[in-house]
C-alpha cells in the first residue's frame, strides 16, 4: 500500500515522488488554505466584514455554520486551481457582449458573461448559435465545459478535505495525526489518529462552484475574410477559439458581477498558487466566498421555488444538467452515486474495522464538500442515526422472552455513520468526533488567535 503523509508524496519504498508527477501540489494547497483561513480570522474583526452584508447576515445568524460555509467557498478555491493547474490552449470560448475582447476557459457549456445576462441559458451556449460544420455539431452536442478527469477530481478533492479536516482536528489536538491513503485499490480514503481513537475516513468530494479563466485581448479575434472585400472577419461570439494561454495575462472570472481576479501568465510549477497567494488580502478573501455564498444560496432553494436571479445563479453551479453541465458532475453527496458508494463504505467499515476491533477504539465517518441538499429528504434522513448489530449479538431479553424485545451490549451497536460531515451540514452521532470537528469552537479560536499555529507551519508567515 502507498500512502502519503498529507504534505510530501511518497511511494512504499520512500522514494519522494517528483511534484510534476504529482496530481495534487499539496504544500501550495495548504499554505493557500491557511491564507485564507487567516484572513477570514483578520477580516471578521478588522471591519472587513461590514463590506460584505450577506456574509455579515450569515455569520450574524450562526457563526458555526458560517464557518462551514466558508470551508465549503475555500474548498472549491482549492479545487479551482488544481482546474487551472490543467487549462490547455484549445478550447476557448470568444465573446464579445462585456465590451471588450474577450476569451474564456469554462468549465460549463455556456458563456460565463453571457449565462447571467441572458433572458435563458441557452443563449448563452458554447458553439450553438454559429454556422458550424457537422464535426462541431456532433462534439458540440458531448461538450459541457472543459471538464478534468473524474479520478483527478476524487483525488484532488481527497486532499482539500484531509487539509481542512487536518486544521480542525490539530487546533484541538496538536499531537493528532492525520494520514491519506493513495491506493486505488484500498477501501479507506483517509485515517486520522488523537486521543487514542482512529477514525477511518471515505470522502467523496467535487466541486459546486468553480471560477472560470479569462483574459481581455487588445483587439478582435478574426475567422476567415470576407468574400468582398478579402478583409478578415471578426470571429462570432460563442464560437471556440485555440488560445496561447501562457502569453498573456490571465485572470479569474467572477459571472455574478462581471468581475476578474488577476492569476498572471502561466509560469513556473507553483501557478498559480504563488501569484495569489501573494495577491490575497482579507477584501479578495471576502469577496471569493462572498461570490460562493451568493450562488450557494440560491441553489440551496428547492429548483421549483427559486425566483428573479436565483434561478439564473443557480446554473452556475456543477452538474445542472444539459445544456449547462452534465449531471454526473454534481457536487460532493449531491450525486446520487458518492451518497451510495459512501454508505456501502461506511457499513464496510462498520463490519470490517469497528466491530473487529479489539480495543473499540476505531470510528467512522463519510466526509463530503456538499451534502445531497435537495436530495437529504430522500437519501440521508432516515438512514442518519441508525445503529446496527450482528445477529449473534442480540440476546433474548431478561424475561426469555424473544419476541417482545432483546437486550444488546452496548459496544456491539455500531452507528452506519459516526458522522457524515459535509461543509454545509454535519450529522454527528459520535460525541467526540462532534468535539474534534466542532465548527462553532474553530471560528472562535480563529478570532481568537489561538487557531493559528497550525495555519503559520502551514504558511510560513505570521499573521501577526
Ligand atoms: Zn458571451
Amino acid at each position: 500500500m502507498a500512502t502519503t503523509d498529507i504534505d510530501g508524496d511518497y511511494r512504499t519504498n520512500n522514494v519522494t515522488v517528483a511534484l510534476s508527477k504529482q496530481i495534487v501540489n499539496g504544500p501550495k494547497m495548504r499554505e493557500l488554505i491557511a491564507r485564507m483561513v487567516t484572513k477570514v480570522g483578520q477580516g471578521l474583526t478588522d471591519g472587513t466584514l461590514a463590506g460584505f452584508p450577506l456574509l455579515q447576515s450569515q455569520y450574524a445568524a450562526d457563526p458555526a455554520r458560517f464557518m462551514g460555509l466558508v470551508f465549503g467557498a475555500i474548498s472549491d478555491f482549492c479545487f479551482n486551481m488544481e482546474y487551472v493547474r490543467r487549462i490547455t490552449d484549445a478550447r476557448w470560448s470568444y465573446c464579445t457582449k462585456a465590451g471588450d475582447h474577450r476569451v474564456y476557459y469554462p468549465y460549463l457549456g455556456v458563456c460565463p458573461h453571457c449565462v447571467l445576462k441572458g433572458n435563458r441559458p441557452v443563449e448563452a451556449v458554447l458553439g450553438a448559435n454559429a454556422l458550424v460544420g457537422e464535426e462541431e455539431r456532433e462534439s458540440r452536442a458531448r461538450y459541457f465545459g472543459n471538464k478534468i478527469e473524474s479520478h483527478h477530481v476524487g483525488r484532488i478533492g481527497e486532499r482539500v478535505i484531509v487539509y481542512i479536516l487536518d486544521l480542525l482536528i490539530k487546533s484541538k489536538f496538536p499531537d493528532a495525526t492525520s494520514l491519506l491513503v493513495f491506493d486505488d485499490q484500498h477501501d479507506v480514503d483517509a485515517a486520522f489518529f488523537f486521543e487514542g481513537l482512529g477514525i477511518i475516513t471515505q470522502i467523496k468530494a467535487s466541486p459546486l462552484i468553480l471560477l472560470p479563466v479569462m483574459s481581455v485581448m487588445n483587439a478582435p479575434m478574426t475567422e476567415g475574410v470576407s468574400g468582398e472585400t478579402g478583409l478578415p472577419l471578426q470571429k462570432r461570439d460563442h464560437t471556440f477559439a485555440g488560445f496561447t494561454s501562457s502569453d498573456h495575462e490571465l485572470n479569474l472570472y467572477f459571472s455574478t458581477d462581471d468581475t476578474f481576479l488577476p492569476i498572471g501568465k502561466r509560469s513556473g510549477q507553483d501557478w498559480p498558487y504563488a501569484p495569489l497567494i501573494g495577491a490575497l488580502d482579507q477584501a479578495s478573501v471576502f469577496k471569493i466566498i462572498n461570490n460562493w455564498l451568493t450562488i450557494y444560496m440560491a441553489f440551496e432553494v428547492p429548483k421549483r421555488l427559486r425566483t428573479g436571479d436565483d434561478k439564473k445563479k443557480a446554473w452556475l453551479t456543477s452538474g445542472w444538467g444539459a445544456p449547462i453541465d452534465d449531471n454526473k458532475t454534481k457536487a460532493g453527496l449531491a450525486r446520487s452515486d458518492n451518497m451510495m458508494k459512501g454508505t456501502y463504505a461506511s457499513l464496510k467499515y462498520g463490519a470490517y474495522y469497528v466491530q473487529e476491533c479489539q480495543r473499540r477504539t476505531l470510528k467512522t465517518a463519510l466526509v463530503a464538500n456538499i451534502d445531497p441538499v435537495h436530495q437529504y429528504a430522500d437519501y440521508l434522513e432516515k438512514l442518519e442515526d441508525i445503529r446496527w448489530a450482528h445477529n449473534k449479538d442480540f440476546k433474548p431479553n431478561q424475561n426469555g422472552d424473544e419476541t417482545a424485545s432483546y437486550t444488546i451490549a452496548k459496544d456491539r451497536l455500531t452507528f452506519l455513520f459516526d458522522s457524515v460531515f459535509t461543509f454545509n451540514r454535519q450529522i454527528m452521532n459520535d460525541p467526540v468526533l462532534a468535539d474534534a470537528w466542532d465548527l462553532g469552537g474553530f471560528i472562535k479560536k480563529l478570532i481568537d488567535g489561538s487557531a493559528t499555529k497550525t495555519l503559520d507551519s502551514w504558511s510560513g508567515y505570521s499573521a501577526a
